[in-house]
């Protein structure tokens, strides 16, 4: 049987539908429903909208408290078309960097590691892909090491978990047929090149803000900010917040779905736009750099923001750097010190011009086993119940910005509007 995908829970057949928050989730799923024919509101609690997302101007440059970037599909296209904002692509042919012990590298894996790599292509594939972490099942191919320090660097900017934690399927959500490495590797090159469109990382000039405010033009006239929302009869109600403030608004309502919502764990994040003078020379040419739970560095990533988009400093000469922490704190003197570990010679100190701190209590949902089994769970609770009441957000079929977009659209084409007689 085919798993079950996307947001959780039907539209009933009422002339409303009332959205619950207005982060990227709520006011992409008020679009298309608007755009599909269908009467929304959106309550957002807060006096601004845009949820996580917003783009902090200063004097040298800005900074996002959140995405830095879409990574698009050809739903994301279509939606800029639509909105008409122009993306600003991210140089392309940047290197990737990562570090899992000591030294910063474009190949992450050891000399003596490639013999056993090449050995074990044709080892079988685990049989349970459902229950796995990524790192259970790269650990025959890659062996121990590398499946942890390398995996949990690269997947774990995304998913704020390690390769131990974050669960096979949360990654590879697609079927595969082969029985081997080989072959597991052949069918994720042909699913490749079988896409009609190359993922490409794109911002917008003024920053995400403009995606937010494009969404707003459109749907001005059906936000309403400064109001804690909770679900009303006789209209439809789409929960677009994090998995715990969905418990909340679930409540009494739907107590056993409220319990499972808080049982998806947060990592907490916080987010360092550092402007400096002086460039780590290191970091020269990169997009960024990512660190391995073992290597010394504390911060999880740090993105190289005047490579990937220069307009985001206002001054050539100067650099901005995001440092990604998956954790309760990280100061300034813990950048200076990450840096320090780069790059020993500068005093890092004396080259801060501007700096933008956002700290995240719930930043990133992990994508861990209990997840997927909460989800799964909240799918089959919603199985029978009468129709009216829809959970959706980063926390219930992928984190990213794109998925969100593919997600919404296709829920509002599936479903049904009401025509008043
Ligand atoms: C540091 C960081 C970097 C990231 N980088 C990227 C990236 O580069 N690319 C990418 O694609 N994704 C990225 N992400 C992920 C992406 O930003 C998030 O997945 C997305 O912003 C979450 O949107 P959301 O609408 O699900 O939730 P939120 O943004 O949390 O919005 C939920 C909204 O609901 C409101 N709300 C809650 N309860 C109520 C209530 N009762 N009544 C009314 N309103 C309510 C809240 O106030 C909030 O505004 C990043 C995330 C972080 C933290």
């Amino acid at each position: 049987m085919k798993e079950e995908s996307g947001p959780i829970g039907q539209l009933g057949l009422f002339d409303e539908t009332h959205i619950i928050g207005a982060g990227i989730s709520g006011l992409l799923m008020g679009y298309y429903l608007k755009k599909n024919g269908h009467s929304v509101k959106i309550f957002e609690k807060q006096s601004h909208i845009g949820g996580k997302i917003r783009t902090i101007k200063g004097d040298l440059g800005f900074a996002e408290t959140a995405a830095n970037a879409v990574f698009t599909n050809e739903d994301a296209i279509d939606l800029f078309q639509e909105l008409k904002i122009s993306p600003v692509k991210s140089t392309v042919k940047l290197k990737r960097l990562l570090q899992r012990t000591s030294t910063l590298k474009s190949f992450p894996f050891l000399v003596w590691e490639i013999p056993f790599i090449i050995l074990s292509l044709f080892k079988r594939l685990p049989k349970d892909m459902d229950k796995i972490s990524i790192y259970e099942f790269f650990k025959p191919l890659l062996g121990k090491r590398a499946s942890y320090e390398v995996l949990s660097s690269v997947f774990g900017g995304i998913y704020a978990t390690d390769a131990k934690t974050l669960s096979f399927r949360s990654v590879f959500k697609q079927k595969f047929n082969s029985v081997t490495y080989f072959g597991f590797i052949r069918e994720l090159i042909k699913q490749r090149k079988a896409r009609r469109h190359k993922p490409e990382s794109v911002s917008f000039s003024g920053g995400m803000s403009d995606l937010i405010q494009a969404l707003r033009e459109k749907l001005k006239d059906n936000i309403v900010c400064d109001t804690n929302a909770s679900i009303q009869s006789n209209v439809n109600t789409i929960i677009c917040t994090d998995a715990h403030d969905a418990s909340k608004v679930v409540g009494e309502l739907l107590p056993k779905i409220s319990e499972e919502l808080l049982k998806i764990s947060y990592s907490p994040v916080i987010s360092t736009t550092m402007i400096l003078k002086t460039p780590v020379s290191k970091l020269e040419g990169a997009f960024g750099a990512l660190f391995s739970p073992v290597s010394p560095v504390k911060c999880a990533g740090i993105l190289n923001n005047s490579a990937i988009f220069p307009e985001r400093t206002v001054d050539p000469n100067k650099r901005s750097y995001t440092f990604i922490h998956l954790g309760e704190s990280y100061s300034e003197q813990d950048a200076f010190q990450d840096l320090k570990k780069i790059e020993p010679s500068t005093d890092w100190q004396k080259s801060l011009e501007e700096k933008f701190v956002t700290n995240w209590q719930r930043g990133i949902p992990l994508y861990d086993q209990q997840r997927s089994e909460s989800i799964k769970k909240i799918r089959s609770l919603f199985h029978g119940r009468p129709k009216g009441i829809v959970l959706f957000g980063n926390y219930v079929d992928g984190i990213s910005i794109r998925e969100m977009i593919s997600m919404a659209k296709e829920f509002a084409s599936k479903s049904p509007k009401v025509i008043s007689s």
